[in-house]
């Protein structure tokens, strides 16, 4: 359901979630219980699947909450390995 904005005659802006099929010119506001009206703005819709919010999601997450890992991953005793010739090898290592 998308979100929608409501604002009453106290000036608190709040949101709520109505279905497309619903939504009313106002609501009571949940501090004060007066009426308040519903604001102009963009619904919360999004062409993103589910999979690209997971991404989305996992992304911000990964700010504050990194994952823990107990060791390096994809590095061997050799060094990673950037290439599959067995010409480079030959080349000098820095
Ligand atoms: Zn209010």
């Amino acid at each position: 359901m998308p979100l929608y904005d409501f604002r009453c005659p106290e000036g608190t802006t709040f949101e709520t979630a109505f279905p497309l099929s619903a939504v009313p010119d106002s609501t009571m506001c949940p501090e004060c219980h007066q009426p308040a009206r519903r604001q102009m703005s963009s619904p919360r819709l999004s062409i993103a699947t589910s999979a690209e919010f997971k991404l989305i999601d996992s992304t911000k997450r990964s700010a504050h909450e990194p994952e823990v890992v107990s060791g390096r991953t994809g590095a061997t005793k050799q060094g990673t390995r950037y290439t599959s010739n067995p010409l480079h090898r030959k080349l000098p290592r820095p």
